[in-house]
């Protein structure tokens, strides 16, 4: 049994981070397993490696050891195309120049029907770019989109298992409902080279994580997950969605959250344990 903690090091670690990395921590160690840590930093202008320092201390500071050294994201690009390279070999990745403005434009076109679908990625993409040729190498410097319906239909019915509070028992991926309200999801961003789902699924896989733990927040995104390891051959984890810490006011809290970041309360004079008090554990 593994489950891992994925910071984005944009911000500073806030209550929403502690409860997301104290119930992988404290999984992991009741069932005699492993804790693992994984930088997201392919956001290179937004990742600053000062804040990648603030997390390790405040999660030490927590008493979250980790079992083996963190993964960082920007150290494996080279993994995330050769993945790339697969689905393109496969014909079900698909260049896209458009800008926001194009989609927003083409998706609101009165033959779409007006007001654009939003998807966990924003507005679901109308397909301008699909016909695209997809021969020849793996395209560089644009982004690459995922043919969602092509995908699908070679593929046996994707599901996984969730024990969190989100739809807990086993969760079966309607394909009818990815095609019309996910669609067809942006694999490599121009700027990145790759996308939070591609890296997220490979690198899950690489640190053979068995329980991948998040907010609920995240739990739309785990249906594009589970159909990437199908297309990828990769193991399938099982999923935990746990509930969201919010504010005062019922909002969830945002990495500029700056007031609930656990530097302040350790500055403070905190513990751990108001910590864990605070977000109720
Ligand atoms: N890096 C993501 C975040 O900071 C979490 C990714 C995940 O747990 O799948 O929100
Ligand atoms: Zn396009």
């Amino acid at each position: 049994m593994r489950t891992r903690f994925a910071p984005s090091p944009t911000g500073p670690l806030h209550l929403g981070h502690a409860f997301a990395a104290i119930t992988a921590h404290d999984l992991a160690r009741a069932a005699g397993g492993a804790f693992l840590l994984r930088i997201e930093d392919i956001d290179r202008v937004r990742s600053k490696p000062q804040w990648e320092q603030q997390a390790l201390d405040d999660l030490a500071w927590l008493g979250l050891g980790w079992d083996e050294p963190p993964m960082r994201q920007s150290d494996r690009l080279g993994t995330y195309r050769a993945a790339l390279a697969e689905l393109w070999a496969l014909g079900l990745l698909y260049p896209c120049t458009c800008q926001r403005r194009d989609i927003l434009e083409a998706a609101t076109a009165p033959q779409e029907g007006g007001a654009p679908l939003i998807g966990p990625d924003g507005i679901v993409y109308p397909g301008t770019c699909r016909h695209r040729p997809r021969t020849g190498p793996l395209p560089e410097g644009v982004a690459l989109r995922l043919d969602m319906e092509l995908a699908l239909s070679g593929t046996k019915v994707p599901h996984y298992t969730e024990t969190g509070v989100h739809r807990p028992g086993q969760v079966v991926v309607d394909p009818i409902r990815m095609i019309r309200e996910v669609g067809d999801v942006v694999l490599a961003r121009r700027d990145f080279g790759t996308s939070y789902h591609l890296s997220v699924t490979v690198d899950d896989a690489a640190q053979g994580v068995t329980l991948v733990t998040r907010g609920e927040d995240l739990a739309e995104a785990t249906p594009i997950h589970v159909l990437l390891q199908q297309l990828l051959g990769l193991p399938k984890p099982t999923y935990h969605h746990h509930r969201l810490i919010r504010d005062e006011h019922g909002r969830r809290l945002a990495k500029r959250e700056d007031a609930k970041a656990i530097a302040r309360y350790r500055a403070e004079g905190e513990t751990p344990s108001d910590i864990r008090r605070r977000i109720g554990l």
